[in-house]
């Protein structure tokens, strides 16, 4: 609260300047506001701020926050940016504009499902394991095209994207170019990395969006 509106607008403009730095059009970068652990109090400042697109890693507390606020604010786009559980599909499919943690077949099994079910078509990407982290979500990268086409082809899901979450004690940039590698070979055009301490790196590296939540809101 205390000047969220003050943090988002130094988000933009780091944004915007790294977009420039790379030689990337404006506004080709889509700030998603990770608001995970911080409620509606905290998340007004930045709607009314403007900012329209949000992230949150659970589906139980995005189904108590955001309901409420979507109605109100129609045009607000929500990422599911955190492990999804297959018993839980049904209310990331009604509730999610896009789920970026796609990363095994029974997963893609339970979307695809609910979503002829519910006739409601989240945008889908695919997690990736950039560190392959034995601890870490995503799929392995060197599963990831191969997954990408199971995806596709046995699942009948269309993906748009790849998220990754480099190992925190690495240097990012190798685990950015490896994403932005395996969305050209998977023939996806939507790159989601960069975390509050490595945005504007990951837009040097092709990231069409970035997920920045402490930068913003505060420490968690
Ligand atoms: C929490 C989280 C973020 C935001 O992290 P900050 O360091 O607070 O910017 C980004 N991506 C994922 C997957 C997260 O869980």
């Amino acid at each position: 609260m205390d000047d969220v509106e003050g943090r988002l607008n130094v988000a933009r403009e780091r944004i915007a300047a790294a977009e420039r730095e790379a030689g990337r059009p404006a506004g080709s970068v889509t700030l998603v506001a990770v608001s995970k652990t911080f409620d509606r109090e905290h998340i007004l400042p930045a709607i009314h701020a403007g900012q329209r697109v949000f992230g949150e890693n659970r589906v139980q507390e995005a189904a108590q926050k955001w309901p409420a606020l979507k109605a109100d604010h129609p045009d607000i786009e929500l990422h599911l940016i955190g492990p999804l559980q297959s018993n839980k599909a049904r209310e990331a499919v009604a509730l999610f504009d896009v789920i970026e943690t796609v990363d095994r077949d029974k997963i893609a099994a339970e979307l695809a499902k609910e979503i002829k079910r519910q006739g409601r078509q989240p945008h889908l990407y695919v997690q990736v394991n950039t560190g392959s982290e034995p601890q870490k979500a995503g799929i392995d990268p060197r599963e990831a095209v191969a997954f990408v086409t199971r995806c596709r082809t046995v699942h009948d899901l269309t993906i748009d994207g790849l998220m990754c979450i480099p190992p925190a004690d690495e240097n990012p940039g190798p685990h950015f170019a490896l994403l932005e590698k395996l969305a050209r070979e998977a023939g996806v055009e939507r790159l989601s990395m960069g975390m509050s301490g490595d945005y504007e790196v990951a837009v040097r590296f092709g990231a069409t969006s970035v997920r920045v939540g402490s930068a913003i809101f505060g420490s968690r």
